[in-house]
């Protein structure tokens, strides 16, 4: 039996999800930015929790944990790395563990270098990745604990995946984006009729995940440092996609 997916902003510009396995009612939050907005979210779609798998240790992700799972009992799965800062975790998992949410399954990937924790959840039959705040539709975390060529790894190990994956992320940033990778890739058609496209989606406040791994590789700068005509837009031509990488990631911090 399928997943049932659900969306909806938290706090300011974070994306709550649920994950829904129809075949036996279990639900899971993914992180919980603000106890209130997934307590309504689970009211409106009548599910209810059973589990929160967290991606990473930042207080925008985790702040509505204790007060979620005190009513709810919801199993919490945590990162290893973020054990001091999830107290509330009942299971603690890396790189290669599984997670099953009812019938459905995860695979943990680590994808550090937004922070040293994070790990972002694949379900592979689902085709549907849960990415925190590693990769966003258009745009990629920023960097702490790590140097660049850490996130750049974790963002190429999200590459790998089948193209086809749905990638959903920890926040609506989709225009601020946007706006940065047309100025990096201006000339690219693909990149400009997806930005007309979230103008709309944004204008009529719907969110702009899940994208797609296919749409991300097209258009999304931060994993096209590859890519000789974005390589030539920051004066990089034939660089390492690694620098070209880290050099895109600091005009974004400036931009
Ligand atoms: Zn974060
Ligand atoms: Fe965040």
């Amino acid at each position: 039996m399928p997943a049932a997916f659900h969306t909806f902003l938290c706090r300011t510009d974070n994306i709550g999800v649920l994950i829904h396995d129809e075949a036996t009612g279990s639900t899971a939050s993914v992180d919980v930015p603000e106890a209130e907005a997934v307590e309504r979210a689970l009211r409106e779609k009548n599910w209810r929790l059973t589990h929160i798998i967290v991606t990473h240790r930042h207080l925008d992700h985790i702040e509505g944990i204790p007060a979620l799972k005190a009513k709810t009992g919801a199993r919490v799965i945590a990162p290893k790395k973020a054990a001091a800062q999830v107290p509330q975790a009942d299971e603690l998992v890396g790189d290669g563990d599984k997670v099953k949410v009812g019938e459905l399954t995860a695979s943990v990937l680590d994808t550090p270098g937004h922070c040293a924790d994070h790990i972002s959840y694949w379900f592979a039959k689902e085709n549907a990745l849960f990415a925190g705040d590693t990769i966003f539709t258009l745009g990629c975390g920023r960097v702490s604990e790590a140097t660049p060529s850490v996130l750049w790894s974790s963002l190429q190990r999200i590459s790998a995946l089948p193209d086809n994956t749905r990638i959903w992320s920890g926040h609506e940033y989709t225009l601020s984006n946007a706006k940065f990778a047309l100025s990096v890739d201006g000339n690219n058609e693909t990149l400009k009729n997806r930005y007309a496209k979230f103008e709309k989606q944004r204008a009529a406040n719907e969110l702009t995940v899940p994208t797609t791994l296919a749409e991300e590789k097209a258009t999304n700068p931060f994993l096209r440092a590859g890519d000789p005509k974005v390589q030539k837009a920051v004066g990089m031509a034939g660089a390492d996609a690694s620098a070209v990488f880290a050099e895109l990631r600091e005009r974004k911090n400036r931009f």
